[in-house]
């Protein structure tokens, strides 16, 4: 396999020199802050002094200009989606994952009528972005059944289809580009080499430098949609962060500013079957709030995901925080849509938050959100479309964000 000498290479000593920064003084946090007012992002030295700032004061000066920069650009909306696992087998031994090879015994791909089945428990429901996820497993997680997925979800109506499998060659990429995927989704988990040795201890993915240059391939394939995230609680919160910025900043850099770049923030969870069940480096949940908000203030225009790991009251703190897409509704367990809670369940984390879609969207709309599941302005991974929308009926017709609230309300659903 060739190799990419332009792909990103991160500077470990230099992220953990910029990770270790004391906290700066209140005239360099107003001073960087003043500077996201304009929403044209951050440096990462200029992330580095935000995410070291400790002080309540300071924290709450950060997350009150996080949350102007996403008012800014997503306005009340936030975005709703739902993951679609399509295999629960995998190669890899990740040591906190209930997927990892060798953990529980019942290990399954979803055949077509099953996806077909999981599909319209979805749509029903009012789902209409997905999250196609498959663990490694090269054998049988491949790009054709995905495309096959996709298709079915497109008939459906479901207007995203964003896809999380392992990384892929540059012409394999290219393949599942032409399935019609909207997004391509890989997590570097940790960007601390020997963190990363030590939790991925088998498996392709225990192969540090080749994740690493994942996001390159993806790019150079053709995708310019991607996302991106950190395992949090695996390694220093700061170092990582300020990791996946640098690789941000990269990508934009050498393929221009038309690479839309999302990032998620998962906390490790307890997951059966996981070896590693408590965070090495835990992150508190006001560090988890402050980390979404460097994010905002770094990154305006992306979509900052937040999962069901996270407990209700936290998420609607995050969504206040900067975060702008949200799962919800979800089982990580393969055909779990159509079936919940089938027997010898093997799932890949805990969930945390067990509302069900139309719950999150009760919820969120009682916070004062628009529970944006609309099927007109998601063509755009960046909240500029959402932001402009608005849901202005009387500019753009009736909005389905509405539509769908008055479905729920008349015909009373379950879920
Ligand atoms: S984290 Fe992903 S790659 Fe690792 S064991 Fe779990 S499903 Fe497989």
């Amino acid at each position: 396999m060739r190799t990419d000498r332009h792909a990103f290479n991160l500077d470990a000593a230099a992220a953990s020199a910029l990770a270790r920064r004391p906290g700066p003084d209140r005239a360099r946090i107003e001073e960087v802050l003043e500077r996201t007012r304009a929403l044209g992002g951050l440096t990462v030295p200029e992330a580095a002094d935000l995410l070291a700032v400790e002080d309540p004061e300071g924290r709450a000066a950060v997350l009150r200009a996080a949350s102007d920069a996403a008012r800014q650009t997503f306005g009340r909306h936030r975005l709703l989606f739902v993951p679609l696992y399509l295999t629960n087998r995998c190669a890899n031994d990740c040591l906190y994952c209930g997927f990892r090879r060798g953990a529980g015994a019942d290990r399954k791909w979803l055949d077509g009528e099953e996806v077909e089945s999981e599909l319209e428990a979805l749509a029903r429901i009012g789902h209409t972005r997905l999250l196609i996820v498959a663990g490694e497993d090269r054998h049988a997680a491949g790009i054709e059944e995905i495309g096959l997925t996709i298709e079915a979800a497109r008939r459906r109506g479901f207007v995203e289809a964003a896809v999380n499998v392992a990384p892929l060659t540059v012409d394999d990429f290219r393949r599942l580009l032409d399935t019609g995927a909207s997004r391509y989704q890989s997590f570097q988990e940790t960007y601390h080499p020997e963190t990363y040795v030590r939790v991925h201890v088998g498996g392709p993915k225990a192969d540090y430098a080749f994740r690493l240059g994942t996001m390159d391939r993806a790019v150079e394939a053709g995708f310019r949609s991607l996302g991106m995230g950190t395992l949090l609680g695996l390694h220093d919160y700061r170092f990582d962060v300020l990791s996946l910025l640098s690789h941000a900043l990269h990508l934009r850099e050498r393929w221009g500013e038309g690479i839309a770049v999302s990032v998620s923030v998962p906390r490790l969870r307890p997951a059966e079957g996981a070896a590693l069940t408590q965070a090495p480096s835990p992150v508190s949940d006001d560090d988890l709030l402050k980390i979404v908000a460097v994010y905002r203030l770094a990154l305006p225009w992306s979509a900052i995901s937040i999962s069901t790991r996270e407990l209700p009251a936290m998420r609607e703190r995050l969504a206040r925080a900067g975060a702008s897409h949200f799962s919800a509704g979800v089982s990580t367990s393969p055909g779990g849509y159509a079936r919940p809670h089938p027997p010898m369940d093997v799932t890949q984390f805990e969930i945390a938050d067990h509302r069900s879609l139309r719950e999150v969207a009760r919820d969120m709309a009682g916070e004062g959100w628009i529970p944006n599941l609309c099927r007109r302005c998601d063509e755009e991974e960046a909240g500029r479309a959402a932001y402009e929308c608005q849901c202005a009926p009387h500019e753009r017709g009736e909005c389905l964000v509405r539509l769908r609230e008055r479905q729920w309300a008349m015909d009373g659903a379950a879920r």
